[in-house]
């Protein structure tokens, strides 16, 4: 049984990006103003993600990382209701099969917090009152210990140095879509990046994406009945070069109801409509900055494709399409005329 066990969550916690983006993930959905993650030699001897939200209430203390534990719905009707990160109660879980985890939360009614101990069952073993502040801190250590090869496989300094960038990736991706949230990522001991809580996406986008891009995007805000869509796109006379980046770079940034998501369909929507408006001007081979957000309710929604959830089936995806070539091709030809 363990060994099933440890199958299933090496394939929820691949590496040392997928625990940050779990962890990161369980901050926001706690309703965390500010995450500061902190990795010691590249994440595998620790990762720790540390809160400011809710914190976890005494009661779920006992279960919260046993397998299908989630706080997060409550019935299945509510699988269509859904709007937080997680709700498969698999992450935690998953983390204490391949590696050491401690917990040590907060809330609002606990007068200290307690930390706990996790065993690789995911069962709490022992507790202590500590100091702390109300919210989340999450310490993983020794990650892939128990699985030699993956370990060593991701020891190599080629691969250690890839999966940093991965994590930073990851980081950003999730907090350009959160604007009020304060975000610091340390890497033994040295600030790696660091992002202050803003008013909206484009403050965001201007903190994530390091130069100053504010002359050259432009915002577009559409509502309609039930979709919203947001999109920071190059302004019509901007000289394009500036918002490129090399082959392999990716730079189509795509949220859908928050998410962190890869959709062709919207990829060649955005590629054709710029095509058509910028033409030569386009460099060959090269991928111009674009931001797209967009907000369905819940019912339009399926995430619930793969473990990772970067891809998402869309309801009446077509209807999507139009309204962003609609607005863009408006923005442009205006711009023009
Ligand atoms: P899921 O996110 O799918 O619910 P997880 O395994 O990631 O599953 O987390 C299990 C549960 O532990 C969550 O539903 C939540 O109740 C609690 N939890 C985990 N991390 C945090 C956090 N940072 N702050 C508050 N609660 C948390
Ligand atoms: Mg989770």
């Amino acid at each position: 049984k363990s060994t099933i066990r440890l199958l299933a969550s090496s394939q929820v916690i691949t590496s040392v990006s997928s625990v940050v983006k779990e962890l990161m993930e369980n901050a926001l959905d706690a309703g965390a103003a500010s995450i500061d993650i902190r990795l010691e030699k590249h994440g595998l001897e620790k990762i720790e993600v540390k809160d400011g939200g809710c914190g976890i209430q005494e009661a779920d203390c006992t279960c919260m990382a046993l397998p299908h534990y989630t706080s997060k719905f409550k019935s299945f009707s509510d699988l269509d209701q859904l709007v937080s990160y997680g709700f498969r109660g698999e992450a935690l879980h998953s983390v204490c099969s391949v590696a050491a985890v401690s917990i040590t939360t907060k809330t609002s009614d606990d007068t200290t917090a307690r930390r706990y101990r996790l065993d690789k069952c995911g069962q709490a073993v022992d507790f202590e009152a500590v100091h702390g502040l109300k919210g989340t801190t999450v310490t993983v250590t020794d990650l892939f210990k128990n699985l030699p090869v993956r370990r060593q496989v991701m020891s190599c300094t080629k691969r250690m140095n890839e999966e940093l960038k991965k994590v930073e990736n990851v980081v950003k991706s999730l907090s350009v879509i959160n604007p009020g949230v304060r975000v610091s990522l340390a890497h033994n001991k040295c600030l790696i990046w660091q992002k202050t809580a803003v008013k909206d996406l484009r403050l965001s986008v201007m903190q994530v994406f390091s130069y100053n891009l504010s002359k050259y995007l432009h915002h577009i805000v559409h509502h309609n009945n039930k979709v919203e869509l947001e999109m920071l796109v190059p302004k019509h006379d901007c000289d394009i070069k500036y918002l490129c980046s090399g082959t392999g770079t990716e730079a189509y940034h795509l949220f859908v109801s928050k998410r962190p998501v890869k959709d062709k369909d919207v990829e060649k929507v955005l590629s054709e409509v710029l095509s058509r408006s910028f033409g030569n001007d386009l460099p060959p081979n090269k991928s111009v900055l674009c931001i797209v957000a967009i907000t369905l309710p819940p019912d339009r929604l399926d995430i619930n494709l793969e473990p990772n959830k970067t891809k998402v089936f869309i309801k009446d995806k077509e209807e999507i399409l139009s309204c962003i070539t609609d607005q863009l091709d408006s923005y442009y030809s205006q711009a023009v005329s």
